[in-house]
């Protein structure tokens, strides 16, 4: 039988959470640091752990047939691979800065101004919409320090809290893109039956994850008000108490609007409200 393979980051900002969505698919294979490649023991698939920057031309050139990456990596490599999934963590935004004291105060100021960065190919393209002309600045690592250290008159780097920015004495100026990592695949493999069933098992956990299964004790009179605050994936399941005149709800709510909907539904008369994680949910 044939197997997949996807590549995900050997370690770093990615890794945990790309092995957790593996794990939560249904996945078992051993996470060895020191190892290569660890084969998935219930699924046709091989694990491949890799530099961020190199997934994504290794699937274009199908070495790998899938991999998890940043938005932003795939951004800067001009790959041609397919957008399967975007996956909901790794969340970041690439970020024009500048220092405190810098007398920039529009894109235009950056006109004849020197900019470092990681992202070049990003941040050209970037610059010619908007008309600047600026001096890019390719570094590989620790961009923060360059304005400090006389190199450049701003940056242009990932940010997440913004905490790094600070430190180094920047302010956020422009936002160059958002990214999150997404699942990607080589051309062409959205049709194969196994990643069409990897992409499905996947869904079903970042489903789970939005939503929280609610359930709670309400006055039969009272369900009406309560209906039409919880759609449910269908409608929500009504059980009778022993006691006379009470039913137990039970639902699910989207993790976004919970603190709102769990006051409104007290407000319309629910009582012993129990919220439980949901694993997966398959539509
Ligand atoms: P590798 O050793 O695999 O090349 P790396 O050092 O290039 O790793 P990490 O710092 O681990 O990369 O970041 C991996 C990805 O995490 C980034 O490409 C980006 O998509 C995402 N990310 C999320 N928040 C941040 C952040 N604050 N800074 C940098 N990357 C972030
Ligand atoms: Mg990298």
């Amino acid at each position: 039988m044939k197997t997949l393979k996807i590549a995900i980051q050997k370690s770093g900002r990615l890794n945990e959470k790309s092995v957790e969505l593996l794990k939560n698919c249904g996945l078992s294979f051993e996470n060895y640091k020191s190892s290569l490649i660890s084969p998935v023991s219930n699924f046709p698939l091989e694990i491949l752990f890799l530099r961020d920057d190199d997934i994504p031309e290794y699937v274009q050139d199908g070495i790998a047939d899938l991999g998890i990456v940043g938005e932003n990596v795939i951004n800067e490599t001009e790959v041609e691979v397919a957008y399967l999934q975007k996956l909901g963590f790794g969340k970041c935004s690439l970020k024009l800065a500048i220092p405190n004291k810098g007398g920039i105060e529009a894109l235009a100021d950056l006109n004849g101004k020197s900019i470092a960065t990681s992202y070049p190919v990003i941040l050209r393209k970037f610059l010619e919409q908007n008309g600047v002309a600026a001096e890019i600045r390719t570094i590989s690592g620790s961009v923060e320090i360059s304005p400090g250290l006389g190199l450049s008159d701003a940056i242009c780097d990932l940010v997440s809290t913004g905490g790094t920015l600070k430190s180094n004495g920047l302010i956020p100026f422009a936002d160059v893109m958002h990214s999150e990592a997404v699942l990607i695949g080589r051309k062409g493999i959205e049709e194969d039956p196994l990643t069409i069933e990897l992409i499905q098992r996947v869904q079903s956990v970042l489903r789970a994850k939005e939503t929280k299964y609610v359930v709670l004790n309400i006055e039969q009179k009272n369900l009406g008000a309560i209906e039409s605050l919880l759609p449910g994936i269908k409608s929500p399941t009504v059980v009778p108490l022993a006691e006379e005149g009470w039913v137990a709800v039970h639902t699910v709510i989207p993790e976004k609007d919970f603190w709102s909907k769990i006051s409104q539904l007290k407000a319309a008369g629910a009582q012993g409200i129990v919220v439980m994680p949901i694993e997966k949910i398959i539509l």
